[in-house]
């Protein structure tokens, strides 16, 4: 027998003597409440699941670093951005967005890609998508969309009369839509699709100078997708495609990159640029705004453990630190509450405790006591604030900026906006063969629709993008494009 062997205990430390046998009353008899060991077992494992994710709920992580490439000092005072050469280890977990836990990777929907940076300053959390751009830019209507996304439930089918119905009655889904039954909606791998921070968010100098800014992560890999019908054979062969190509792919020593750029918007356009800034439906125009160099993300180590890496990891859109705000936009004003929300839900109070959501700076403040709290839930020092014993104090020079608003306050529709334009610039921007193909998938994603009224309401949208899409569509359905819907 190894000297190290060690001895099997229960979760409170007892050695265990018999892990093959419960204690029964004689050879036939009854097992006992009295073998507490497999009361415990048994009832471990009933409780070994915490709440999937509503949304993103399947999912692959990694470990890796971004390294600063590029001087942005004059735009942000976040301190992982301070140097060039500065390295700060990361952790991103890529997933798809309908299915669940168990479901296959290689199906047509937006890719979540979102970044946990461990800085000097706290973490900072990036909780973008593979897209530039969201279905819809209100948080008030993502419980609705989502319900289309998921399964009937009557049927417990996935439903395309409900997915047609909700987009075709909210045409600011259009331009997220073209992107989606492009050949962008399903990546060849993880590792060969770019990221985007998909919102606006604000960036403040060490002056406490403003601006706007949107992230992109461009892929190294370069952009690789499946084809409809290899991606559906895929999905009954191996439901963890992406899932295992990254792996392989970091345990090989194939580590995948990105170069992070951002564009940057000086706050007083904001009132002037001929799109909504901070409508996430939209894109600003490279053209408008190019693309500025920061910095370069490297994954280079799997998680040890997928439970407690991946499926603990909790990411929100409002982790900031000092240099990184919020902007106006309405959706993710929602997000700002609604994710945290959700851990506090799935993981409980106390998730940023945990090893893969603990900053690696140091934390300070009055949070006591909640479910799970398993440090030393800060001993004996004060426990409130103001106080007179020395404690954690605020640091004025880390206050968030303001930024001016005005109007009223009540429900304000968006109808008037423009739903229309950077769809179909986005139409116009594929090759003949990416258009036939855009087409194919849309006409057979809505064949299905119960409802006639449905598809030419949608067929009317596609028009206004772009007089050919909409007709390609109609002509697909075997309909007209309807003047009257
Ligand atoms: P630009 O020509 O300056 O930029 C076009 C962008 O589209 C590039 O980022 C390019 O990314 C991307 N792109 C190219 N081919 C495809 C494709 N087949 N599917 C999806 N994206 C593609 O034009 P604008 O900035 O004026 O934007 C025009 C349209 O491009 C927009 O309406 C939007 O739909 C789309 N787009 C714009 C982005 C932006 O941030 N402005 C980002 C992504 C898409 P790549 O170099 O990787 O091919």
């Amino acid at each position: 027998m190894s000297e190290n062997k060690k001895n099997l205990t229960t979760s409170w430390g007892a050695p265990v003597g018999d892990n093959q046998n419960s204690m029964t009353a004689g050879y036939r008899g009854p097992t006992l409440i009295q073998d507490v060991h497999l009361l415990e077992k048994l009832a471990h494992f009933n409780r070994e699941r915490v709440p999937e994710r509503v949304v993103h709920a399947k999912g692959a992580g990694a470990h890796g670093y971004f390294e600063v490439t590029n001087d942005v000092t004059n735009y942000t005072k976040a301190k992982f951005l301070s140097e060039v050469g500065k390295r700060t280890p990361l952790f991103i977990r890529f997933s798809t967005v309908a299915g669940e836990n168990g479901s296959a990777d290689t199906v047509r929907d937006p890719r979540g890609f979102a970044v946990k940076f461990y800085t000097e300053d706290g973490n900072y959390d990036l909780v973008g998508n593979n897209t530039p751009v969201f279905f819809i830019r209100d948080a008030i209507k993502f419980p609705d969309f989502i319900h289309t996304q998921k399964r009937d439930p009557r049927t417990h089918l996935k439903n395309p009369t409900a997915v047609w119905d909700f987009w075709s009655l909210s045409p600011e889904s259009l331009h997220q839509v073209t992107i989606l039954m492009s050949d962008r909606g399903i990546p060849a791998t993880y590792r060969h699709m770019h990221g985007f921070g998909s919102h606006t968010f604000k960036w403040v100098n060490a002056e406490g100078e403003g601006v706007w800014v949107k992230y992109h992560f461009k892929t190294e890999q370069g952009i690789k997708n499946l084809a409809t019908d290899v991606a559906a054979k895929l999905a009954g062969e191996n439901p963890d495609y992406h899932t295992e190509e990254l792996f392989n792919a970091i345990e090989n020593g194939d580590f995948p990159a990105w170069k992070l750029y951002v564009q940057i918007m000086p706050l007083e356009d904001a009132n002037t640029y001929r799109f909504d800034p901070f409508d996430v439906t939209k894109v600003w125009s490279q053209k408008d705004y190019p693309l500025i160099e920061v910095g370069r993300m490297v994954l280079d180590k799997n998680p040890e453990n997928y439970f407690a890496e991946v499926e603990q990891a909790t990411f929100s859109p409002g982790t900031f630190v000092p240099g990184i705000e919020a902007s106006p936009d309405k959706m993710l004003q929602g997000r700002l509450f609604a994710y945290a929300d959700a851990h506090r839900y799935r993981v409980g109070v106390n998730h940023n405790h945990l090893p893969i959501n603990r900053p690696k700076s140091d934390v300070h403040n009055y949070q006591r006591d909640g479910q799970m709290r398993f440090d030393g839930n800060g001993g004996g020092s004060v426990y409130y604030e103001p106080n007179s014993f020395g404690g954690p104090a605020e640091s004025p020079e880390n206050k968030q900026t303001g930024y001016l608003v005005s109007g009223v306050a009540e429900s304000v529709s968006y109808d008037h906006h423009d739903h229309y334009t950077q769809a179909g610039d986005l139409y116009r921007l594929l090759s003949e063969e990416e258009r036939t193909r855009l087409v194919q998938n849309i006409v057979d994603s809505m064949k299905p629709v119960e409802k006639e009224e449905i598809k030419l309401r949608q067929i009317q949208h596609f028009y206004k993008a772009d007089p050919e899409y909409g007709t390609r569509i109609a002509q697909g359905l075997g309909l007209s494009v309807s003047k009257e819907v």
